[in-house]
């Protein structure tokens, strides 16, 4: 994942740099994965980035490695984003220590897998939580800041499983349906004043949540992906920095999937 990130950083400052100057993103689960590329990105093209993640040691470290790489780009916030009352206060924070936001990136998710016969409410209310009340919560904690700014960005992380389902994961692919019928009826609510909504819908991305999977499964994965291998973070990070981008103005309530052919 490193590696990726540096060639990130490259490749912004090569084509894109200064494309996010003055511009504020918050990231939601950037304390490693998909969510820390995506700061990256930001942070790489010029924006000054609120990392959020669940845990402090997360945050504050992805937070000293943007800062590492771009001075002063990032601080780190704690936050669940299943807690309504907690995401309402950290805005506020965020809005306090920017002074406003005009990327949203609802990327925080996690997995409760297991054959709905035998799933545990505990296991559905925690991905539902997280993964679509999550974005919900955070989109209410920043939106009055968001819709006063030009060109402002919602980007939502859902996933082709929200899109095509998997057998064991029915509260995972509710969770990403979810959030893609909140992203389009959303894009609608905002389109007045030029704030556009969209999602990214990742395939099989390698990160500690695909890190799981035995030798077996990622076979069978591979099978369905016409381009054969696994995606990187950095895939998503780049389509994540073209949605957040002005080149992407015209875009709106699109799902984007980036996930080697997987669902066409
Ligand atoms: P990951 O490596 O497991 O990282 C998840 C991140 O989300 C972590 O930073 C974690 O925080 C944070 N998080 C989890 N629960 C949270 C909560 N309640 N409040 C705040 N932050 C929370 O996951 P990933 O693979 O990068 O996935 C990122 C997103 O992409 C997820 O929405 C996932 O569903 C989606 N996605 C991933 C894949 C894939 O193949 N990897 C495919 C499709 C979609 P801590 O670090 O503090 O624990």
């Amino acid at each position: 994942m490193h590696s990726g990130v540096a060639f990130c950083s490259r490749r912004w400052k090569k084509v894109n740099m200064g494309i996010f100057d003055e511009k504020v993103a918050v990231v939601t689960g950037a304390g490693r994965g998909i969510g820390l590329a995506i700061a990256q990105e930001l942070a790489a093209g010029g924006a000054r980035v609120a990392v959020v993640s669940r845990t402090e040691a997360n945050s504050t470290k992805s937070a000293n490695e943007l800062n590492a790489s771009f001075p002063d780009s990032a601080r780190p916030y704690a936050l669940d984003v299943s807690d309504t009352a907690a995401c309402m206060a950290t805005g506020k924070q965020i809005i306090s220590d920017f002074g406003k936001v005009d990327i949203l990136v609802n990327n925080a998710g996690v997995t409760r897998d297991g054959l709905c016969m035998r799933m545990s409410d505990e296991d559905w209310d925690t991905v539902l939580d997280t993964n679509l009340k999550g974005a919900f919560n955070m989109i209410k904690a920043v939106q009055r800041s968001l819709l006063k700014q030009a060109d402002a960005r919602v980007i939502n992380i859902t996933s082709v499983i929200g899109l095509i389902g998997n057998a064991g994961q029915v509260n995972y692919a509710a969770s990403k349906a979810g959030l893609i019928g909140l992203t389009k009826s959303l894009a609608r609510e905002f389109s007045g004043r030029g704030v556009t909504v969209n999602a990214i819908a990742p395939g099989f991305i390698v990160t500690d949540m695909t890190d799981g999977l035995t030798e077996e499964m990622k076979a069978g994965i591979l099978d369905r992906v016409p381009l054969k291998k696994l995606g990187e973070v950095d895939d998503i990070a780049a389509t994540a920095g073209f949605l957040a981008s002005p080149r992407a103005r015209y875009i709106t309530g699109q799902v984007l999937a980036v996930d080697g052919g997987m669902v066409m």
